[in-house]
């Protein structure tokens, strides 16, 4: 097994491969129960992935949207999991970057960059979550010196091992606050994560918040309607999430393809998911790039169909070989049931219903 990397700067780099083939033959570690990548992240960091996402000015490489998606590409294909814990990780450090609240961000941002600290975020039910409930999941009061927090967050990927967990939460006049709240602070309490589908070594589960006094010098952003849009810094369930699709496909048409050498008959299906595979990268690049014609949405109803289909169509043509736990078809299909249901707006649900139950939209 490698041990070292040197820096990842683009992403044709060969020491992206290196890193990912070292990701690709940890991944069936990951199935163990209470299994956490840390080493992978370890490694991750080393290679300077956490610097690919965040400014210059920070200490970043700050690499243009396009590169993001060629890396995150790479490494969903070579580990779902670790990757889906790098997004999540990214989504808070860019929110600590861009705050405006100097003191936050020089406190958290060298130590993540650094990659000997971890934060996560736990914004869902401001977004995807609980929506359709009359109360707000998390409550926030404002006082002179503090927010107060009491409620919970559904879903914090990797809450146990963050040092900082970047929350949302709701005042009783509906305005949203953004805070990054310490994890061993008084009233702050991480729940045993969900056995999940799939990626359950994300260690994804609830946090709660027992009337925990959080000092304003912790808060990000807002008072305000709708913190998630003001500034800068969010892309949540943007192109990353098609693209993390994307690659766990590219995994499964890989599989296929290698198969179909000694099978004729897979030749035809294999073209044809490989070139909707290619559409789909080059369209996602050219969104990244600001010249596409295909919406956000559009791109990630294409991207959960394909990896529905591609992971499916691996575990058909591996047969009951393939319907053995060990065997890595089956979690490849497990992944791709993620996708139905992570940060997934309204409209891509919708249209993904409307494909299984057989309807044209
Ligand atoms: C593995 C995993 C990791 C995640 N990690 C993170 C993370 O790190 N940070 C983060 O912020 N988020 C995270 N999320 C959250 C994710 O992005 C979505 O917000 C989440 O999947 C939404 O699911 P929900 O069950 O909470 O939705 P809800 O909309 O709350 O649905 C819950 C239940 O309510 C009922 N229901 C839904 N809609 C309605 C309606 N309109 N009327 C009546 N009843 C309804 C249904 O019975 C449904 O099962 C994660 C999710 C998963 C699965």
């Amino acid at each position: 097994m490698m041990t070292s990397h040197s820096r990842i700067r683009h992403p044709d780099d060969p020491a992206l491969t290196e890193l990912c083939d070292e990701l690709s033959e940890l991944t069936p570690s990951l199935e163990a129960d209470d299994a956490w990548p840390a080493h992978q992240l370890q490694q991750c960091g080393r290679s300077g992935v956490f610097e690919w996402f965040v400014d210059t000015q920070w200490g970043g490489q700050a690499w243009n949207e396009a590169d993001v998606i060629r890396g995150y590409l790479r490494l969903s294909a070579a580990c779902l999991t670790t990757t889906f814990i790098i997004t999540q990780r990214t989504a808070a450090c860019r929110r600590l970057a861009s705050t405006d609240n100097a003191w936050v961000r020089d406190t958290c941002v060298p130590a993540l960059l650094r990659g000997d600290h971890f934060a996560t975020v736990g914004i869902s039910h401001l977004t995807t979550s609980r929506r359709h409930l009359a109360r707000p999941a998390l409550a926030a009061t404002l006082r002179d010196d503090a927010v107060i927090l009491d409620g919970f967050s559904p879903w914090v990927t990797g809450a146990a091992y963050a040092n900082w967990i970047v929350i949302g939460a709701t005042l009783q006049d509906d305005r949203q606050v953004l805070l990054a709240v310490p994890r061993d602070l008084p009233g702050v309490v991480v729940l045993p994560p969900w056995r999940l589908l799939g990626v359950s070594a994300s260690q994804t589960g609830p946090v709660t918040f027992e009337q925990a006094v959080v000092p304003r010098k912790w808060l990000l952003a807002g008072p305000t309607d709708n913190v998630m849009q003001a500034g800068a810094g969010g892309t949540s369930g943007g192109l990353q999430t098609s693209t993390l699709a994307t690659g766990l496909a590219d995994t499964a048409i890989t599989y296929l393809e290698l198969e179909g050498r000694q099978r004729p008959e897979l030749e035809r299906v294999c073209q044809s998911l490989r070139s909707q595979w290619t559409r789909l990268r080059d369209d996602l690049l050219e969104a990244a790039g600001g010249t596409g014609a295909c919406s956000a949405e559009q791109l990630r109803t294409r991207a959960n169909s394909l990896v529905l289909r591609a992971t499916q169509s691996a575990l058909a043509a591996a047969k009951g070989t393939g319907y053995v736990v060990s065997h890595p078809v089956g979690r490849w299909c497990r992944e791709a049931l993620f996708f139905l249901v992570w940060s997934c707006p309204q409209g891509v649900l919708q249209a993904g219903l409307c494909e299984l139950a057989g309807l044209s939209g």
